[in-house]
């Protein structure tokens, strides 16, 4: 058993030396994958709408609002990152995340999350629309 609360953004460190000072705006995430963790992180917990629109690029989140982010809209279970870059003020997170359906189902959505760093804040600008 451990003693302390490890983080849900599949990493073995502790929430409290993880996403939670993001969440709490005492840290500013410095690469594209401690937001794509943390983001996931404000999902799964939910009641971090304020966070999500925080870190999401404007033009993107437009109609979205804190109350309705801050709803847990699917049961997220664990996250997998698969591939992450970084060039200059672009990222790429590539993930997976598992949540139970309404039937109680485990579902996967796959994501290639593209973020930006505007005047030195990283932000989601959204899932990469790729040709399947
Ligand atoms: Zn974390």
């Amino acid at each position: 058993m451990q003693n302390y609360y490890t983080c849900y953004c599949d990493t073995e460190n502790p929430f409290s030396d993880c996403c939670e000072p993001f969440l709490k705006n005492t840290k500013q995430a410095k690469t594209p994958l401690q937001l794509m963790r943390s983001r996931f992180t404000a999902y799964k917990l939910g009641g971090y709408g304020e966070y999500l629109l925080k870190t999401w690029f404007p033009l993107m989140s437009q109609g979205l609002d804190v109350a309705e982010l801050s709803q847990k809209s699917r049961d997220w279970q664990h996250l997998t990152i698969i591939n992450k870059s970084q060039l200059g003020d672009n990222g790429l997170v590539e993930f997976k995340a598992q949540y139970l359906d309404a039937a109680g189902a485990e579902q996967t959505h796959h994501e290639h999350s593209i973020f930006k760093r505007i005047k030195g804040v990283w932000l989601y600008i959204g899932e990469e629309i790729t040709s399947k």
